[in-house]
């Protein structure tokens, strides 16, 4: 297990201990505590943080380097890294999608992160509209961004943005997430009456949540 980070945060009122996405131990001790009192309480919930942890190693992730052969997330599913033939330049499939890439023997994630990442921005777009027609919703924009904590968010104007790595994840989560969004619209917040909408339009909500929460290590967070 990583060190245990130790973060004075003035606003908290008690001490806590968390895990972030990329398995380092996070206490917070707040503006009265001391680092002493802080590495007392971590001590009590040791147990909670070794069990955390172990779930957090078994969740798979993609490897730091892509070369032929490497398996990443595709689209929800496992997917090895082939060499496609024809075409003049080296190209690569991963599923049934073919990439250009400049050299097959450098480490390929640059590239095909490049490479989804434009594809995303076509597909999940043309997706929203399409939800947001179903749906009736007025959207004005969509905006493909890469941010690393989220999954997508909305303004009250009607800018949807969503993380291209959806296009990473099975179409029924990246569809959810493009409802949530949408859902939105109608509600700012997470209210029950908001919880209400998104089961009507997308009633396995819970499902992608959950395939959300195990994966997000998959998708690069
Ligand atoms: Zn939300």
């Amino acid at each position: 297990m990583p060190p245990i980070e130790f973060v004075r945060n003035l606003r908290a009122k008690h001490y806590r201990l968390t895990l972030r996405r990329d398995g380092t131990p996070v206490a917070t001790i707040p503006a009265r505590g001391t680092e002493k009192q802080a590495r007392a309480f971590v001590k009590e919930h040791s147990t909670w943080l070794r069990r955390e942890y172990a779930r957090h190693e078994k969740r798979p992730r993609m490897a730091a380097e892509w070369s032929l052969g490497t398996k990443i997330m595709w689209r929800g599913e496992m997917t090895e890294i082939k060499r496609a033939t024809g075409g003049e330049r080296p190209q690569v499939a991963v599923g049934a999608d073919v990439f250009r890439v400049a050299e097959l023997w450098q480490d390929l994630r640059p590239t095909l992160e490049g490479a989804f990442r434009s594809r995303a921005r076509i597909e999940l777009t043309a997706r929203t509209w399409e939800l947001a027609a179903e749906t009736g919703m007025d959207v004005k924009r969509v905006t493909i961004r890469n941010q690393r904590t989220r999954w997508g968010s909305c303004t009250e104007g009607g800018v949807i943005s969503l993380n291209w790595r959806l296009i990473l994840a099975p179409v029924s989560v990246s569809d959810y997430v493009i409802y949530h969004e949408l859902m939105h619209l109608r509600e700012m917040n997470h209210s029950r009456r908001f919880w209400r909408a998104v089961a009507e339009v997308c009633p396995d909500y819970q499902a992608a949540e959950t395939w959300l929460d195990e994966h997000g290590a998959f998708l690069g967070f």
